[in-house]
């Protein structure tokens, strides 16, 4: 390696592999290259590397301090440069809740050492287990812009973002949680784990690139979700739905299906399912009813969320609006039962006649028209709830 092929060449190195596009994780390895004539062997030198094709490519960082050692050799006119490197240990003074997180994170993954607030966009990680307590205290509210990327708001006092990375970690920035109540700070402390030196996810796009690539429809999806349920929060002050890890994880790897298969069709339904109906608190929705003074016909989830639903807004049109979830529960279950084909084939033709598909109509487009009626109906319903002029849903709700 020549020393002039070290200074970055087209500005700043950036967080994506230069092959694939895909995110880079940091990491500490063994550099050991002869560079225009002197060895040099950096051990622990922070490196980037491609999480699906394993391209690497050095932080700016790095490339500056194999140039120094080239010039320190140089100047001692010696051949070989050798050293272990030390990790930085600098404490940014944000807040004396002694979170455990890695300077090297803020210093050489691309994109978050700035000249001014020093150790802001520090990265800090925690268990996902730290939702669980966010979920289940009706204070919080999380509302999500993707499946790996959300907001939690406590009342209408303060909000803080955070992401989840591929292995399911929690990130945050250090100078947000800074910002955050003491009692607030601690809490979070509990949860908190070693860095995993993973930035790639949809909240460092957003945050520290400002890429918005246009979500794929099972985002948009859940995000309108999430604002329906943050909407129906707001009418009745209680969440109607869990969150839990499974719901969660199941929405991250929902996709649309490949192959169109009886076993395909059985795990698509069950994923939505899970998603959008299972997750329904039906014992909450229970005492809303009851409190609400509303006479309900049935018991289960979806009737209730219906008579709810019914009681704000015009009941044909919500009747309209929830077709695509009734939709969803009869597709779930003409596939629980792989064996009778005959009952499930009846069940089908509900199915594709509601969402106005020809009876033979594949997976795909299913799913396709599945997920658009669904979008169309939560955005609907959050008009409902709020209040506002819905608009025309002769294509959209039934
Ligand atoms: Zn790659």
């Amino acid at each position: 390696m020549e020393l002039n092929e070290l200074p970055p060449k087209d500005g700043a190195q950036r967080a994506y592999c230069d092959i694939c596009g895909g995110p880079l994780d940091l990491i500490f390895e063994r550099f050991h290259v002869t560079v225009s004539g002197i060895e040099i062997d950096i051990d622990g030198l922070p490196m980037l590397e491609c999480t699906g094709c394993s391209f690497r490519t050095l932080p700016d960082r790095s490339r500056f301090s194999i140039m120094q050692a080239h010039e320190i050799t140089t100047k001692k006119d010696a051949t070989i440069f050798k050293s272990k490197r030390k990790k930085i240990e600098d404490v940014f003074d944000y807040t004396d809740v002694p979170f455990q997180y890695d300077p090297d994170d803020y210093y050489y993954y691309p994109g978050l050492a700035r000249p001014w607030n020093l150790g802001f966009l520090t990265p800090i990680f925690f268990n996902r287990t730290v939702l669980t307590k966010y979920d289940a205290d009706p204070r919080y509210l999380i509302r999500y812009a993707s499946p790996t990327y959300g907001n939690i708001t406590y009342m209408d006092d303060f909000a803080f973002p955070f992401g989840i990375n591929r292995h399911g970690h929690l990130i945050m920035w250090l100078g947000d949680i800074a910002k955050l109540p003491k009692s607030e700070q601690y809490y979070l402390m509990s949860e908190n784990r070693p860095s995993d030196h993973s930035l790639g996810s949809e909240f460092y796009d957003g945050q520290i690139e400002c890429k918005f690539t246009d979500p794929p429809q099972e985002d948009i999806l859940f995000k309108e979700r999430s604002n329906f349920l943050a909407a129906a929060f707001k009418r009745w002050g209680e969440k109607i739905a869990h969150l839990d890890t499974e719901v969660l994880d199941l929405a991250r790897r929902l996709h649309r299906p490949v192959h169109d298969t009886p076993a395909q069709r059985h795990s698509t339904s069950d994923t939505l399912n899970k998603i959008h109906l299972e997750s329904l608190n039906n014992a909450k929705l229970g005492e809303v009813v009851a409190t609400q003074g509303i006479v309900c016909t049935g018991t289960g989830s979806l009737k209730r969320l219906q008579a709810l639903l019914s009681s704000v807004g015009d009941a044909t049109q919500v009747n309209k609006l929830m077709s695509p979830f009734y939709t969803l529960y009869d597709f779930r279950v003409a596939y629980s039962h792989l064996g009778s084909t005959q009952g499930a084939a009846a069940t089908m033709r509900k199915v594709t006649d509601r969402l106005g598909l020809m009876e033979e109509a594949d997976l795909q487009t299913i799913y396709n028209q599945l997920l658009l009626k669904m979008t169309a109906s939560y955005t609907e319903l959050i008009k409902i709830l709020e209040n506002k002029q819905p608009s025309d849903t002769s294509d959209g709700g039934a």
